[in-house]
């Protein structure tokens, strides 16, 4: 007889095995009761006064950079010890190449987080969001967003599709954002999530407090929250709305982010016809869609929508594709499609496919005749790819609304570009839609009239198929969520997703105050006169709001000629007084913006070898009143922002300003060097 694993919950600092109140759990190629897990006297307040009054503060206390460096170590470590976690992931039905989209996945999207949390957050605890507002007619007060970490906790609820990628995806961005974590996946899989968070605990690198985790039930811990904490749910939109309809979630205001299930389509470009790469294209993606987790994929291609002229030989080369595709034992390299997850999800998926048959037609695939190699099909959780027709999508309301989580998909006809646009959002929001064309005219007309209804729209070709990412693979750099029945939640996209564990404040006061909260210094502030020149200051001795002023230079009409001929710039505006001057920004021949740039190097650089290494770039530059020959300019050049980037050098923002010989702004930009400690 198998022994029955013991799943544990890791609750403030220790590991709290499952009591009476605890659930089994069965493997997906057996049925076999493998695990148990669920904990009824779990002490879910103290586990959330544990992450606010211990992970919290720590987390807080360390800069984006810190935070994102963690996460990067961590990564790695996983990344040395997935094997663990592969073994364990065959019993919840998964393949290899299942377990490569969930585990190898999931360190993928936290390695992103780990570089995004570098390249574009500051080495701060502050974010700062948008650009300052002038609030004043003379500048002294002044206004910018700034976004701090929330002092709660996220409570991340998650389902059982993705035990690893499903807890990775959301904690990263939790941590990046400086608040810590309560996990509880799906008890159906939750035995390999257990073993994740085993490995990033014992890994070392984690302050305490900053990761716990329920395995079974919540118990009420809901009902503990305030409007500092967040909960992060992805499952059913049957849980999501009992969950989001909590009263106490809603009278406190409390953050509930929704990852939903949702209705997504494919669509094939009216100018794919059979015969052109992209008519391959699309039948390769619906069938890879279909059949990658057994269908348990919230992205899955649920709705096949096609020219009513191709619909015939879309369900040929469907039907062609999956009947090769081999299902068994997910252990076997040969198989191709595994295991649902459990037989209750086997039973509710038939469920859904009796409603389906209510209004389309099986025209692929028995689940009462096929078989699986190397296991008893009668025993574990496994089941055929199916493909309904539905010849009246119009009037039909279950193809378009029933989500049979696992390999099912329904093909229908569409009449033309609107109407394709029609069905595609009978879905009432969806996580994803892709399109398969070569027409950049289809593509802008789809985006029009279906984005609004959908929350990535996915379009492959012929150009970029061989690079394209998949229909179903939701990418840490873009927004993964959907509005309507796919919950109306974003994750992912970014650091975007990094801003729902923080909160967003409009911060109003002088020059001085702004720059003292957000660490970047803004004109008006006070400047800090330096002991040297300030490209002979190194790295760490430069402060916020150095600068330096420059003499001036005269611009002398010689000077713009020389410069023309020397870079071969004859534009009008600086060679031809007549045509200047009937422009209507110039009153006659004027300087080169880049004349002026290059006298504003030769104003501020300091020549002998210093701790400035490079220049690596220039930002924001904006020209605001021509130069005419006989004017002249200084530059004030100002410590704005420093960024750590490595043990040896960092990168200095200056701010750059240069007025004429009446005070006014002729240019401003800011300039990046990188410095040496
Ligand atoms: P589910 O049954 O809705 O469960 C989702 C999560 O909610 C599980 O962790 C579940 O825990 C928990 N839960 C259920 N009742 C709860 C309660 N009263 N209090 C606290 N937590 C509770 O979904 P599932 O079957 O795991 O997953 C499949 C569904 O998820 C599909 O519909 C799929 O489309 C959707 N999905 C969406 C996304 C997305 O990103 N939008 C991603 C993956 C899956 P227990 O397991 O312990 O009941």
């Amino acid at each position: 007889m198998m022994t029955v694993q013991q799943i544990k919950s890791f609750a403030v600092g220790e590991w709290v095995a499952p009591d009476s109140g605890a659930r089994t759990i069965s493997s997906a190629i057996t049925g076999e009761v493998i695990a148990a897990a669920g904990n009824s006297s779990l002490d879910v307040t103290s586990m959330l006064e544990h992450a606010r009054k211990v992970g919290g503060p720590t987390l807080r206390a360390l800069t984006f950079h810190d935070r994102a460096k963690i996460l990067k170590a961590l990564a790695e470590h996983l990344g040395k010890h997935k094997q663990v976690l592969y073994d364990l992931s065959f019993s919840t039905g998964a393949t290899q190449s299942d377990n490569l989209v969930d585990i190898d996945g999931g360190i993928g999207t936290m390695l992103v987080y780990a570089s995004k949390g570098r390249r574009d957050l500051p080495d701060s605890n502050i974010y700062l969001d948008g650009d300052v507002e002038q609030l004043s007619r003379k500048g002294t007060f002044l206004g910018q967003h700034i976004c701090t970490s929330l002092q709660g906790v996220a409570v991340h609820i998650n389902a059982f599709n993705f035990p690893i990628w499903g807890m990775l995806e959301k904690f990263a961005p939790t941590f990046l954002a400086g608040v810590p974590s309560i996990v509880k996946p799906a008890t159906a899989s939750c035995y390999v999530t257990e073993a994740c968070v085993r490995l990033m605990l014992d890994s070392g690198l984690l302050p305490e407090g900053t990761l716990q985790l329920v395995s079974g039930g919540l118990g009420d811990m809901l009902n503990h929250l305030d409007a500092q904490d967040v909960v992060s749910f992805t499952g059913s939109a049957t849980t999501a709305l009992m969950l989001r309809s909590n009263p106490h979630l809603l009278e406190n205001a409390i953050r509930f982010v929704a990852e939903q299930d949702s209705l997504n389509a494919s669509v094939l470009g009216p100018d794919a016809a059979p015969g052109t790469p992209e008519f391959d294209l699309f039948v390769k993606e619906v069938q890879r869609e279909m059949t990658v987790k057994a269908g348990q994929k919230c992205t899955a291609i649920r709705r096949i929508m096609a020219p009513e002229a191709h619909v015939q030989a879309v369900i040929e080369a469907l039907s062609a594709r999956l009947s090769k595709t081999v299902i068994g034992d997910p252990r076997l390299e040969t198989t191709r499609m595994g295991a649902l997850i459990s037989n209750d999800q086997k039973r509710d998926v038939l469920e859904k496919v009796k409603l389906l048959s209510t209004e389309a037609e099986r025209v692929f695939g028995d689940p009462d005749d096929f078989s699986a190699d190397g296991v008893d099909v009668n025993n574990g959780a496994f089941l055929p790819p199916m493909l309904f027709h539905c010849a009246n999508p119009d009037s039909a309301k279950r193809v378009h609304d029933t989500e049979a989580f696992g390999p099912v998909s329904t093909v229908m006809g569409y009449r033309d570009l609107d109407h394709a646009i029609e069905l595609a959002n009978k879905g009432k929001g969806s996580l994803v839609v892709s399109v398969i064309t070569h027409d950049g005219d289809v593509a802008r007309k789809f985006a029009l009239g279906a984005g609004a209804w959908h929350g990535r729209i996915y379009f492959n070709n012929r150009v970029s198929m061989a690079e394209s990412t998949g229909h179903g693979s939701p990418l840490p750099h873009m927004v993964h969520g959907g509005p309507g029945r796919a919950g109306g939640g974003e994750e992912l996209g970014g650091i975007r997703c990094v801003m729902h564990y923080m909160q967003r404040t409009a911060i109003q006061g002088s020059p001085d105050i702004l720059t003292a909260i957000g660490g970047s210094w803004i004109p008006g502030a006070k400047e800090i006169e330096g002991p040297a020149h300030p490209f002979a200051r190194k790295y760490g001795d430069l402060v916020i709001g150095e600068t330096m002023h420059t003499d001036a230079r005269t611009i002398t009409l010689g000077d713009i000629e020389h410069f023309a001929e020397f870079t071969g710039d004859n534009f009008y505006a600086h060679m031809d007084d007549e045509a200047a001057a009937a422009n209507p920004f110039f009153p006659g021949r004027v300087a080169h913006g880049y004349l002026l740039l290059s006298f504003a190097a030769g104003l501020f650089v300091e020549p002998n070898v210093g701790p400035v290494l490079a220049n690596t770039g220039l930002d924001s530059l904006r020209f605001m009143k021509p130069v005419e020959p006989g004017d002249s300019i200084k530059v004030r050049l100002s410590v704005k922002k420093k960024t750590k980037r490595n043990n040896e050098y960092g990168e200095v923002r200056w701010h750059v300003s240069l007025t004429n010989q009446a005070d006014d702004l002729v240019a401003e930009y800011e300039l990046l060097t990188m410095n040496s400690y």
